[in-house]
């Protein structure tokens, strides 16, 4: 039977960054997904009144992945009232996609975020996790706090065996607001968007 394979790469992308795409791109090649989904959040139950305005990050998701064959964006998180949990996402996904397997791509430090999730065991009664290596985590690290989230929760997790480039949305955030070029990582659209809308000014 053929197999069809979901990616999800959620995130607050506040900004979306290459790091972001970069770790989008292996999964897809690595474990054969024919679709990634870019699912910017909408109220984060952890980074509340702390964000950019949600239709920011969406527009900026677009910017940075519409052109790419086999990315797409989903706004069902920013269009949804209240809170947002993933366990809402990927029960919606679920009957979307009823044929596909659902991979949800994490950054190892979001291993440890997982504990905080709203209904985590059935978060991961509903998806497989590929985990990507981030800078500043081991890959000793990373493994054990992948052995620690199946034995708490059952999640199964697959190492996706590729570490993402040194980027992360704070480090963009400081250097938009002194103004500085963002070259190599944000795509170019992006960061006009950013200094358009004077995003992250002081
Ligand atoms: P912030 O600094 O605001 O937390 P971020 O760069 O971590 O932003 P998020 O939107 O929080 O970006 O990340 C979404 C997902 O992508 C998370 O699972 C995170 O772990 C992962 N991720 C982000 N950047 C990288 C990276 N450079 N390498 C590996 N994983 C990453
Ligand atoms: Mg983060």
């Amino acid at each position: 039977m053929l197999q069809h394979n979901l990616g999800i790469m959620g995130g607050t992308f506040d900004p979306i960054h290459n790091g972001h795409i970069a770790m989008a791109e292996h999964c897809k090649k690595a474990f054969s997904l024919e679709r990634v989904l870019f699912i910017p959040t909408g109220n984060p139950p952890h980074k509340q009144n702390r964000t950019s305005d949600k239709m920011h990050r969406l527009e900026m998701t677009r910017l940075a992945v519409e052109q790419t064959e086999g990315f797409e964006v989903s706004d069902i998180e920013v269009n949804r009232n209240g809170l947002t949990y993933a366990f809402d996402t990927l029960h919606q996904l679920r009957s979307e996609y009823p044929e596909w397997n659902l991979y949800y791509i994490i950054g190892a430090d979001t291993l440890e975020d997982l504990y905080s999730w709203y209904r985590i065991e059935d978060v991961a009664r509903l998806t497989k996790f590929l985990v990507v290596g981030r800078n500043g985590i081991t890959s000793d690290q990373l493994h054990t706090a992948a052995l620690r989230a199946r034995e708490d929760f059952g999640a199964h997790l697959i190492d996706a065996q590729y570490t993402g480039p040194d980027i992360s949305s704070t480090v963009i955030r400081s250097l938009a607001s002194e103004g500085r070029s963002l070259k190599g990582y944000v795509p170019d659209k992006v960061e006009a968007y950013i200094y358009l809308h004077e995003l992250y000014k002081r």
